[in-house]
């Protein structure tokens, strides 16, 4: 297997293959590039295997991919029988696996395969378990079949820890019903994203401070007053009442580009949508006056070369906290409920 596989938003094609494309020239591979609606690959042109730039290339490290996969070549199916080429690849590639996985880009025609595939499903598992393919305790390695169309398939393998754990590496969160709006959800997924589930009671507790800036109508304030913290919200527009009613929030009407705290905070968050350098000094400023410990912000991106817009920002970003000796861990992703934009994490290190 010679091909790295990844999912993405349909659209950002083109900055996921710049990321990897851009790993691959800090290992010195050379690949050529092929995309789809929601997915893209890298193959390498002297036929070697991918697997150590897949493994170098660690998952977490990257920002627009949703799952992360080493892959064979993709199959053109019949309706007659669909199953057989997959059972020969599979066998031929000598793939032993303890799960699969059936999955789809993200679109509209993918979704009209779910029930195509869950009538597959079955009749593939038997006859992978029959061959020894599909076992216990293969490692937890497990085998993606990436439906492409109902007659085009890419199978590809992910590793423990090195992976996505989500189906289509996508995470489903419920909208809810008492939130203020639907962004809600995008600081509620960085969390599940950047913050370990063990660690959520310590680091998002009752009686922490936090800032919002950009608050209206209060999405965000909202999930960090579910936490029990007191939130300053910074914007000239209306917080919802009820918010506002819990007595956690002040609402301040100013700039969130020059406000400062009164002291030091907890978390500050951050959803202005402007120039992505713009609100990246101005965290930047926060983080090497250490007025918070953490920050969640977004660089809404523009419709071209966002992989170039956002590795200069982050770049920016490292080389200002390093220079004001500042020990910081930081996490970049396109989230599922990110459109136009990626979610961006800090954490000091004291
Ligand atoms: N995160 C919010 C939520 O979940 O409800 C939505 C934020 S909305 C995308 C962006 C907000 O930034 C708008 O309410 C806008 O008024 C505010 N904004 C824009 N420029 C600002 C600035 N310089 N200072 C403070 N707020 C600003």
């Amino acid at each position: 297997p010679s091909t790295w596989l990844v999912y993405c938003r349909p659209g950002f094609e083109k900055a996921v293959l710049a990321e990897l494309q851009y790993h691959a020239g800090v290992h010195g591979v050379l690949c050529v590039e092929e995309s789809g609606d929601g997915w893209a690959s890298l193959t390498r042109k002297n036929e070697e295997p991918i697997n150590t730039l897949h493994r170098l290339a660690a998952f977490d490290l990257l920002i627009f991919a949703r799952q992360s996969l080493v892959a064979v070549p993709e199959l053109t199916l019949s309706r007659e029988d669909r199953l057989s080429p997959i059972v020969d690849q599979l066998l031929e590639a000598g793939w032993s696996f303890d799960a699969i996985w059936h999955e789809t880009p993200d679109t509209n025609d993918g979704k009209a395969l779910s029930r195509l595939l869950k009538a597959l499903s079955r009749p593939l598992e038997s006859t992978l378990k029959k061959r020894g393919a599909l076992r216990r305790k293969a490692g937890g390695r497990r085998l993606h079949v990436f439906w492409k169309s109902g007659t085009c398939v890419q199978l590809g393998m992910s590793f423990p820890g090195n992976r996505s754990e989500l189906p289509g590496g996508i995470r489903r969160l419920r909208s809810p019903s008492r939130a203020p709006s639907r962004s809600t959800l995008k600081l509620e997924e960085a969390w599940h994203e950047f913050i370990p589930k063990q660690e959520w009671e310590q680091r998002l507790s009752p009686h922490m401070t936090a800032a919002d800036l950009g608050a209206a109508p209060g999405g965000w304030t909202w999930q960090l007053v579910q936490k029990g913290m007191y939130v300053y919200a910074i914007d000239n527009g209306p917080i919802n009442a009820d918010l506002m009613a819990s007595g956690q929030v002040d609402h301040l009407k100013e700039d969130g580009f020059t406000w400062e705290p009164p002291q030091r905070l907890d978390w500050l968050v951050c959803d202005i949508v402007d120039k992505p350098m713009r609100v990246l000094a101005m965290v930047e400023r926060w983080l090497v006056r250490r007025w918070c410990k953490e920050a969640v912000f977004n660089l809404k991106l523009p419709m071209k070369k966002r992989w170039e817009e956002v590795t200069k920002c982050l770049s920016h970003l490292e080389s200002s906290l390093h220079q004001a000796g500042v020990k910081s861990r930081i996490r970049c992703r396109h989230l599922y409920h990110d459109r136009e934009e990626v979610t961006v994490h800090v954490r000091l290190e004291s």
